[in-house]
């Protein structure tokens, strides 16, 4: 699927499929394969007619992204929950299009470039798309990262504190490359006297920042701005464990298709950010332009979510567009070391 780099910027972290997400594809966790299993069996039993899966599986044959032998759990996500076949291509209405558009210009301060990006080609071509794209390949402070907890250090630093409803009601888009809840106005995190105003989340599968080498099944991005422009990313991990209620709001209304939305109604984001230790560091956006600059704070503390609530976003984001799903691969810190607040 290709993006304008406007959307990168709305999606200071670009996601991915997740089931896909598969536990196959996470870093030393030996465990997610007979998961996989598991979850395709569930998946095979709720999906659709055989003739669609014979369909899907066609395409897959066609297409030779998959034939791969270690990507054979990615295959029978696919005959189990196919992807759409707006993937990668748009499809989206005019309207749908527009709205889009409207959403990344509302929520970036940076300008919208023409040249469209994608996963599907890999994203380590992104910084030869564009110019404006230079910072992808020549940065020095690019995200994600593995955050290596032994290697932080602990500092005198003031605390996150987030104003943040215990009801909201907004509208959870598909963009194309992630899933986005456009939350209204009126949420706040202040980070001593700096007070960002929380613009959107949206969600990578599998996870895009690492702890201690490990990738998790699926990362939400809360996004903020401040008044003088700049970002702050709270990064928020899920691993497989009890289902996630305030995340069901989600599941249950999850749009399939790019230009398609849901409508979410008292979703708490007030207990979204769990307690715990917080990794912060300097980073950028995780999709074109990769601008850097952009304040990174990682939750070490994981929320679970259920097989079933991350099989349904891995599903948005497999495929042959979406190759590692839709996130990026952790890139070289360059001599960045993480914080924390002593304390925590
Ligand atoms: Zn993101």
């Amino acid at each position: 699927m290709r993006r304008s780099c406007g959307f990168a910027v709305a999606a200071c972290a670009a996601p991915t499929r997740i089931l896909r997400l598969a536990p196959f594809q996470y870093r030393g966790r030996r465990r997610f394969p007979d998961r996989a299993r598991s979850l395709t069996r569930t998946l095979r039993r709720r999906s659709s007619p055989a003739a669609e899966r014979a369909r899907w599986r066609s395409q897959i044959v066609m297409t030779g992204a998959d034939a791969r032998s270690h990507d054979a759990p990615r295959q029978w996500l696919a005959s189990g929950a196919p992807p759409h076949p707006s993937q990668g291509r748009s499809h989206m209405k005019p309207q749908s299009q527009f709205r889009i558009a409207c959403l990344a210009l509302a929520l970036l301060a940076a300008p919208a470039a023409a040249t469209e990006w994608s996963y599907e080609h890999g994203t380590e071509s992104w910084g030869a798309l564009d110019p404006a794209f230079a910072a992808c390949s020549s940065g020095t402070q690019q995200s994600p990262v593995d955050v290596v907890t032994g290697k932080a250090h602990s500092g005198t630093l003031p605390a996150l504190s987030f104003h943040y409803a215990s009801s909201a009601d907004f509208h959870v888009d598909h963009l194309g490359h992630t899933v986005q809840a456009a939350v209204p106005a009126g949420n706040t995190l202040t980070i001593g006297s700096k007070t960002y105003q929380l613009l959107q989340f949206h969600f990578h599968t599998p996870s895009e920042n690492f702890i201690d080498g490990e990738q998790y099944p699926l990362e939400l991005h809360l996004v903020h701005r401040a008044s003088d422009q700049s970002l702050a990313v709270v990064a928020i991990l899920f691993d497989e464990g009890a289902a996630d209620p305030q995340l069901q709001k989600i599941v249950s209304v999850l749009p399939q298709e790019e230009g398609q939305s849901g409508t979410v109604s008292g979703f708490n984001l007030r207990a979204l950010v769990p307690h715990g230790r917080v990794y912060r560091f300097k980073g950028s956006l995780t999709t074109p332009p990769c601008s850097e600059g952009v304040s990174w704070h990682v939750v070490n503390a994981r929320r679970s979510a259920s097989l079933p609530q991350l099989a349904a976003f891995a599903q948005l984001f497999s495929g042959p567009h979406f190759p590692g799903g839709n996130r990026r691969p952790v890139q070289s810190l360059h001599g960045r070391r993480p914080s924390y607040r002593s304390g925590e």
